[in-house]
């Protein structure tokens, strides 16, 4: 599945303006991320107050560097004014390359997806930070699929090196070339993989989120899980990972995996993930999940 990204960059075309759909945990994170590298980005939502929030994580990011003396007050004010906030596509036209971080749907992110490829110019190239859902499929209404490819961050995005550059079928060279330049430029590693749902990262982590979930519903208590999965090494245990990535995003991400591989992936009944979803434990981002937040 792996190949190496190096061969593609050199026919990269400039990215000196970006944007990104969507300020969530991640859509926020690639603002940072992007700013703080020195590419300006444009961050839109449909909400107001997400886009506040995002604003709002990216500022205290750059504070964490000014405290640690990495950056002065001033290059931080420079820094901020990449991120441009907005709830309208009013400047998509000069954009040379966007990403989609919206809801984990595969409809929403379809239309959001075909109606920014009406607004940018002919060789904007659009991407996808979707988890598991197949690129080839999310071009199936686009004018332009070859100019469309995933771009995978991980969460969270200022923290994880990894970028997944996911080829569809119809993916050109150039898109990959452009997302790999770009994913360099804001200091991560790309690893250009093929397409199928959940790509390569997520292949491997949803079965494991999967047993997790079955070992609780059958009675394991979830902080032994995550003390016994941190001592085998893992930086974190998976409830506390869980809670990091979102129940919303895990449960809608585990129905595109079952989708793809029902054979391995779709179970009967609720799962313990699904449980927390419905019960409205969504993990960081309302402070209550697994664990519980301030
Ligand atoms: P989130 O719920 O934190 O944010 C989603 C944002 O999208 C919200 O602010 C919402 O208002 C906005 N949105 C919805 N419709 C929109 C539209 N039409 N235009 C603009 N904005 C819109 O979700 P998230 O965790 O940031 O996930 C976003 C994407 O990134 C998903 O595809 C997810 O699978 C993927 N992803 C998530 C993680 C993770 O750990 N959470 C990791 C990698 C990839």
């Amino acid at each position: 599945v792996k190949k190496k990204a190096g061969k593609f960059e050199k026919q990269a075309k400039a990215v000196k303006q970006t944007a990104v759909l969507g300020a969530g945990i991640m859509g926020g994170g690639i603002a940072y991320q992007s700013a703080s590298k020195g590419t300006p980005i444009l961050m839109k939502d449909i909400k107001e107050e997400a886009v506040e929030l995002g604003l709002k994580e990216s500022r205290k990011l750059f504070a964490k560097q000014v405290e640690r003396k990495k950056l002065t007050t001033e290059q931080m004010a420079e820094k901020l004014t990449l991120i441009r906030p907005t709830l309208s596509y009013g400047d998509f036209g000069h954009v040379d390359l966007v990403v989609e971080a919206v809801v984990e749907n595969p409809k929403v992110k379809g239309a959001v997806l075909s109606e920014v490829e009406g607004l940018v110019s002919e060789d904007t190239i659009l991407t996808s930070n979707t988890s598991t859902i197949s690129i080839t499929r999310l071009a199936q209404n686009l004018k332009r699929p070859e100019n469309f490819c995933g771009m995978h961050f991980f969460n969270p995005v200022h923290r994880m090196p990894l970028v997944e550059v996911i080829r569809g079928e119809k993916t050109g060279d150039a898109a990959v070339a452009a997302t790999v330049a770009y994913a360099r430029a804001m200091g991560k590693t790309p690893i250009v993989v093929n397409d199928c749902p959940g790509f390569l990262v997520n292949r491997v982590l949803f079965p494991y989120f999967g047993g997790f979930s079955l070992l609780v519903e059958q009675g394991a208590d979830f902080q032994r899980v995550d003390k016994v999965m941190e001592k085998f090494g893992w930086p974190m245990g998976p409830a506390y990972l869980l809670d990091v990535v979102g129940m919303d995003t895990a449960v809608h991400a585990n129905e595109v995996m079952a989708e793809g591989f029902p054979d391995r992936m779709a179970r009967d009944g609720k799962t313990a993930i699904q449980v927390m979803y419905e019960n409205e434990r969504l993990g960081q981002k309302n402070d209550k999940g697994f664990y519980a937040y301030e």
